[in-house]
């Protein structure tokens, strides 16, 4: 009996002195996170294709695609987290490999505000930060392939073009002596 009275208060003790998650601040003291987590999202801005696979399967059309000045990725995705419900369908179909271009994995979720306003939920923005020089790399990257290309095909057709006149030529030399044997079997008649 007195083992069991013991047992309580020590019980008792323990709930008051260790408060559970639930009566934790959650603002000052973010709960405890699962290792499926989904939280703020990440975008690799460096791996993306600009595909759209995230913002055509996003349920609630939270992801909008942002046009780049290359053509790839011609568009990096932003995400409203005011709307987006954290199902992860944009991360699952992400086909980047072995990393996904898009993550729901940027930790704490940091929507709690005390006082929600016009700046605080234009916060809730989840756009990729694309430094002015990748572009510019990206930019002659593109201009070189291309360049590579023309000058490819160019090649290409000029061989081509030699081909033909090769063959053009040959034809006629064989016409040539075809016509000059007939004109030889003429003379022996
Ligand atoms: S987690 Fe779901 S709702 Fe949120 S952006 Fe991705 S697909 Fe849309
Ligand atoms: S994040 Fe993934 S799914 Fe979305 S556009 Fe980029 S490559 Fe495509």
């Amino acid at each position: 009996m007195l083992f069991e009275i013991s047992e309580k208060i020590v019980r008792v003790l323990k709930a008051v002195t260790e408060p559970r998650i639930a009566t934790k601040d959650v603002v000052k003291e973010p709960a405890h996170k699962s290792p499926v987590f989904r939280g703020r999202h990440q975008i690799r801005y460096d791996i993306c294709t600009g595909c759209e696979a995230c913002a055509k399967i996003c349920p609630v059309d939270a992801i909008i695609m942002e046009p780049l000045p290359i053509k790839r990725p011609k568009a990096l995705p932003e995400v409203n987290l005011a709307v987006c419900i954290f199902c992860g369908l944009c991360e699952d179909v992400c086909p980047t490999k072995p990393e996904k271009a898009i993550k729901l994995s940027g930790g704490d979720i940091e929507m709690i505000v005390d006082n929600p306003s016009h700046e605080s939920l234009s916060n809730w923005w989840v756009k990729p930060e694309v430094p002015e020089e990748w572009i510019e790399q990206k930019k002659r990257e593109e201009e070189e392939k291309a360049r590579k290309k023309a000058e490819m095909m160019a090649k290409k057709k000029a061989e081509a073009e030699a081909k033909k006149r090769a063959e053009a030529a040959a034809k006629k030399a064989e016409e040539n002596k075809s016509s000059g044997e007939t004109g030889d079997n003429g003379g022996e008649k």
